[in-house]
């Protein structure tokens, strides 16, 4: 397993499409592996495979809380096929966005269709943090990222705090 650079805005990269994984290979699993690892170096909660350069559509994700066993999870080719209209707001952040945290808006529950790291096709409903989570990730997949829901001045506000920081790093 390899650890791989993480994008951050404002890299045109994080913007683009992701294209659907036609089947789940050794490939595509040492695909997961890295961003797994590469999540947790981070840390970080969810990961998409176009953060790490990659634009397919891959997410890895684990909610386990630090006192609890690890609880890898893996999407492929995730689908939301309902949400119910009622929202929550949660305060997220973006391992593309470093240090930079918003409260968001979105369906509290939503019903995903997935293939997991086998292959295999699950169907479920996905609350609280998961909906959150899994949301956020699934826009990744579209090019969006969560600061796109804010107000233009944030957005600018949180792109140039990440530049800034990039600048300082590297000076
Ligand atoms: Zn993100």
């Amino acid at each position: 397993m390899t650890i791989r650079p993480i994008l951050t805005v404002p890299d045109p990269v994080l913007k683009q499409v992701s294209k659907p994984v036609t089947e789940v290979t050794d490939e595509t699993r040492a695909l997961m592996d890295d961003m797994l690892e590469t999540m947790y170096d981070a840390p970080g909660i969810g990961l998409a495979a176009v953060q790490v350069g990659v634009p397919l559509r891959v997410i890895v994700m684990d909610l386990a809380q630090e006192d609890e066993e690890p609880q890898p999870r893996y999407f492929v080719n995730p689908e939301i096929l309902e949400k119910v209209e009622a929202t929550q707001p949660y305060e997220e952040g973006c391992l593309s966005v470093p240090d930079f945290f918003e409260t968001v808006e979105r369906p509290e529950r939503v019903r995903i269709r997935y293939l997991n790291y086998h292959g295999e096709q699950i169907e479920e409903w996905a609350e609280g943090m998961y909906a959150v989570c899994i949301q956020h990730e699934m826009d990744h997949l579209e090019g969006v990222l969560f600061i796109d829901y804010l107000s233009r001045l944030k957005r600018s506000y949180a792109v140039n705090k990440v530049k800034k920081a990039r600048r300082n790093a590297a000076a």
